[in-house]
């Protein structure tokens, strides 16, 4: 099977870091040993202190977090699976402290900011949205089931669509397993890149529906460097024609097309999903390739809002072992379109 791969990291114009970031780093040495270590900059190597005290260490994850604002981190050790939230560096501490407390072995962290602001809206100020389709990103998708009570909703305790607030969707016209968000607008209206990067893929697929043939473009975004950068790819599928080519870069807010409803569309809407391919559950970073015939297996998507509940943690971040990744609300002040 062909596959599209992913251009060479000198050919992606990074974005640079937003203010208020540090970096963290997660390593495992022989032996089941662990460190994690954090600096308050962008411009910081956690990474390279801990090398230079013990030469043979892995990086099991490292990337961005906020200095002060809210930072979700999942701890999973030999024997057992945690997690923290909480502002800057506490939740990072308290699972360290947790960790050394109870001698735990082969501790991996996976750290994500609760918001990291990148996307521009993939609309102009001048679109009607004129409906969001119940749902958006399914946090119960595939065999994992959630109990909504404890992110303090009504529902099930095997609720199997559960959204961003994490309120139960399973007895509503939501679809089941979606990953993304989709947008009602009347077909012709231009379709924005919501970050600087660089097209993956624009092409027509083969799809068994009414419409056979679904136009699609994926955009991969790297924010950062080195060891330390965060990358996500943008997927906008429906469109009724698009004007970039695998390979270009382009910019935020540049149009990449016109929306429209090919494919497995029921009317003319806008499907946008994000995959982050850094510090996912269980991969430091993520292969990436597009398969000729299907899209990519959707399981480190995440929820572009973040996770919104009035309690409880990101559950498929840690629940979806080992594809999940933790969401992050990734628009811009005043960018994320309405739902
Ligand atoms: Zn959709």
């Amino acid at each position: 099977m062909r596959q599209q791969e992913a251009p060479d990291d000198a050919a992606n114009p990074n974005i640079a870091v937003p203010p208020g970031m540090g970096h963290y780093c997660s390593m495992l040495w022989r032996g089941d040993r662990w460190a994690l270590e954090w600096e308050p900059s962008s411009k910081s190597d956690p990474c390279g202190r801990l090398r230079d005290q013990q030469a043979e260490g892995r990086v099991a994850h490292a990337g961005l977090y906020s200095t002060h604002g809210l930072n979700n981190v999942v701890m999973r050790c030999r024997n057992g699976v945690d997690y923290w939230r909480g502002v800057g560096a506490g939740p990072l501490k308290s699972a360290v402290d947790e960790a050394l407390a109870s001698q735990r072995r082969g501790c991996v962290f996976t750290v994500a900011p609760d918001a990291l602001p990148l996307f521009d809206s993939p609309f102009s100020a001048s679109t009607r949205i004129q409906g969001h389709f119940p749902g958006g990103f399914d946090f119960a998708q595939g065999d994992v089931t959630v109990d909504v009570n404890g992110f303090d909703q009504p529902g099930l305790a095997n609720a199997h669509i559960v959204e961003s607030h994490g309120i139960d969707m399973s007895n509503t016209v939501a679809v089941n397993d979606h990953d993304g968000h989709d947008w009602t607008v009347p077909t012709g209206t231009p379709v924005l890149s919501v970050a600087d990067g660089v097209v993956l893929l624009a092409r027509d697929r083969k799809v068994p529906c009414e419409s056979p043939i679904q136009k699609e473009v994926y955009i991969q975004h790297i924010v950062g460097s080195g060891e330390y950068e965060e990358r996500f790819v943008t997927y906008y599928a429906h469109v009724d024609s698009y004007s970039v080519v695998a390979g270009q870069r382009v910019k935020k807010g540049q149009v990449i097309g016109l929306s429209g409803e090919t494919g497995c569309a029921g009317g003319p809407h806008l499907h946008l999903a994000v995959t982050r391919l850094t510090n996912t559950a269980s991969e430091y970073r993520r292969a990436y390739s597009i398969p000729s015939t299907d899209h990519p297996p959707m399981t480190s998507n995440i929820e572009p809002y973040g996770w919104e509940a009035p309690r409880g943690f990101d559950p498929w971040g840690w629940m979806n072992y080992p594809s999940g990744a933790l969401s992050i609300d990734l628009w811009n002040p005043g960018q994320a379109p309405a739902r």
